[in-house]
């Protein structure tokens, strides 16, 4: 993927696109390589075990009825041969049959390996990119979705190492194949053809077969992800509850099923193709095995095959058909696991954004917007159309406006967690496109509209903001007095106490978690504080009695807040207006209602409801 295209954010969903289109041409060659570099770099042992245990298996396999030929001759003709080369032959034989017991403990071995060093490999790379993705980039639909595939393949599947698995095996089994058919055309030319045939057959069904199946199933995903969504709510303690009281569970249910019965019927049909095949490849393959015993009994009685051989050609057969039957397993499993490759190596195509070169200063005079538009990609209009906006440090500011005018995304902007489209956004003169983001984010804080009920404890709900500050029951305190949670605290049996039904603690109201958000806000040491609608769930008297305060304890902070309810703008220094992506009033509360435009408007509407 070309670099800086989050910068350009309306591209991000056709860049998805376009790299789609691009892997299809790709096709399989780079993922098998990404496979082998990170187990390079994760898990050699792996890589190197299995490679030993491959090579020592199709060695064997091979060996074997070598050496059972050599036996049955030595034995045939025993008073004149070298017992010694005789005992070193059963031997050899014992070890053939033997070592394959050690190479399965290798391969658990190599597995476990593995699985204990997953999570700090494959899970901490992904960890990494996804520190490094554009924040914008998360309200793409394509790429959560390719987050989401990604999360699972490396969780769930371990699809890498057990692809490279399946590519070992298959070569082994090709290798064994190929020298077993040398081996037993050494002993006559006639044994090949029925070899050959009874090989390459399989072969072609085991891929054609697969290849049905991985094109079904990626022209499902679509219907897939649906499926997915759905029985989330199924899962989903509250769209669990929801659905129930409100009686739409058998609403949802007749949804998945159709999408699950679409899915399989598609399935079904491609397994019993498959099936149809399998079916014509088992008679191919039995009359081989079958023609080749016969011819090889035909060669031996009429002398062109001495008994020693005959018996290495059966074993030799054996191993054909075991051959045949681990490369079809694992041709099918290699299908399946190289999608989820594919999955996994794909969220590493969404492009990290670029940070700024200049490291960030903190801000002493002002942050100023100039004509700025932030358009989320897949949208048709800008959510933000030509901000203008200027906050003097230190100064209490209040965004007011209509649902979608647009004060969210501005917060966001504010911060440089999206990028804009056009415009600048300084702190100081600094543009934040510029400035290393790290710098930034250490001096704003921020409550955001959808914050997180974190199943930690209080004292970690609100320190996790602010780590230096971890362990200072001081500044606790202060904050847990202004916020009035006094009581809050000694019910739930202390700082240290565990919130959330998750881990077994305490569940808070909707009310209680928005003032431990608030609080988390508050502990950060920063210069500016962004509240974007912090007090929803609060009732109007508890709003205002909190707002005030927090605006006493912020005192030589800059604050924005967020809200669609007008009642704290009194106390604000600036109030700014949006509607429609605009910044269309702004000023002091008696400046704005004497002008009256849109904000005495909304002034006038709320106070019909008090
Ligand atoms: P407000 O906070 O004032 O309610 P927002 O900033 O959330 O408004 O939204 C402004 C506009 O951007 C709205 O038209 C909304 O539909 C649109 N919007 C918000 N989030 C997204 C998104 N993730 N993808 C596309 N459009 C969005």
């Amino acid at each position: 993927m070309p670099a800086g295209w989050m910068r350009n954010r309306n591209e991000v969903g056709s860049k998805v696109k376009k790299d789609k289109e691009q892997k299809k041409n790709i096709k399989m060659l780079p993922y098998i390589g990404y496979c082998f570099r990170d187990i390079l770099r994760f898990t050699p042992l792996m890589l190197w075990g299995k490679l030993a245990v491959s090579i020592v298996e199709g060695v064997l396999a091979v060996w074997q009825p070598i050496l059972i030929a050599d036996i049955c001759e030595l034995a045939l003709g025993l008073e004149v041969i070298d017992k010694d080369v005789f005992y070193r032959n059963i031997i050899f034989l014992c070890l053939c049959i033997g070592l394959p017991a050690l190479c399965s403990i290798v391969t658990r071995w190599t597995e476990i390996y593995n699985d204990c060093k997953k999570e700090s490999c494959y899970g901490w790379n992904m960890f990494e990119h996804a520190q490094k993705i554009r924040l914008e980039a998360l309200e793409d639909s394509e790429v959560l979705d390719t987050f989401q595939k990604a999360d699972a393949a490396y969780s769930d599947q371990m699809a890498g190492s057990r692809m490279l698995s399946c590519i070992f095996i298959m070569i082994e089994a090709v290798l064994i194949c190929v020298s077993t058919i040398c081996v037993v055309g050494r002993f006559s030319i006639w044994l090949i053809p029925g070899a050959v045939l009874g090989f390459l057959p399989h072969l072609a069904i085991s891929l054609i077969s697969e290849k049905r199946r991985v094109t079904v199933y990626r022209a499902q995903s679509g219907v897939r992800r649906r499926m997915q969504y759905l029985w989330e709510q199924f899962c989903k303690k509250e769209s669990v509850k929801e659905m129930r009281i409100m009686g739409f569970g058998e609403y949802l249910k007749k949804l998945w099923v159709k999408a699950n019965v679409e899915t399989m019927r598609e399935m079904e049909r491609v397994e019993l193709k498959a099936l149809q095949l399998g079916g014509l490849d088992a008679v191919i393959k039995n009359t081989c095995y079958a023609a080749n015993i016969a011819i090889a009994l035909l060669l031996m009685l009429r002398g062109s095959l001495a008994i020693g051989q005959f018996a290495a050609c059966l074993s030799a057969f054996a191993v054909l058909q075991n051959e045949l039957m681990k490369l079809g397993d694992k041709i099918s499993e290699f299908a399946n696991y190289y999608h989820y490759v594919e999955e996994y190596y794909d969220f590493f195509r969404i492009e990290e954004g670029e940070d700024g070169r200049e490291e960030y200063q903190p801000f002493q005079q002002e942050i100023a917007l100039q004509n700025v538009h932030f358009r989320y990609c897949g949208s048709e209009r800008d959510a933000l159309n030509g901000v203008e906006l200027n906050i003097k440090k230190g100064e209490h500011v209040v965004i007011v406006g209509v649902n979608g005018s647009g004060k969210t995304t501005l917060s966001k902007v504010l911060t440089g967690a999206y990028q804009v489209s056009s415009g600048t956004v300084c702190y100081d003169g600094q543009n934040v496109n510029n400035l290393r983001m790290a710098g930034l984010y250490q001096d704003v804080s921020m409550v955001s509209q959808n914050f997180v009920h974190y199943n930690f404890t209080l004292r970690e709900n609100i320190g996790i903001s602010d780590l230096k500050y971890m362990e200072d029951d001081g500044r606790f305190q202060n904050i847990i007095e202004v916020m009035e949670m006094q009581d809050l605290v000694e019910s739930i049996g202390g700082l240290d106490s565990q919130l959330g039904r998750e881990f077994d603690g305490r569940e808070l109201s909707g009310g209680e978690w928005q003032k431990v958000a608030i609080a988390r806000g508050l502990f950060k040491d920063s210069s500016l504080i962004i509240l974007d609608e912090p007090t929803s769930a609060l009732d109007p008297l508890m709003e205002y009695d909190i707002l005030t305060k927090f605006l006493e304890l912020i005192q030589g902070k800059t604050s924005v807040i967020i809200s669609h309810r007008v009642g704290i703008c009194r106390s604000a220094d600036k109030i700014v207006v949006m509607k429609e992506g605009r910044v269309v009033e702004c000023g002091t509360h008696e400046k704005l209602q004497e002008a009256g435009g849109e904000y005495s408007r909304i002034w006038r509407e709320q106070a019909k409801w008090y």
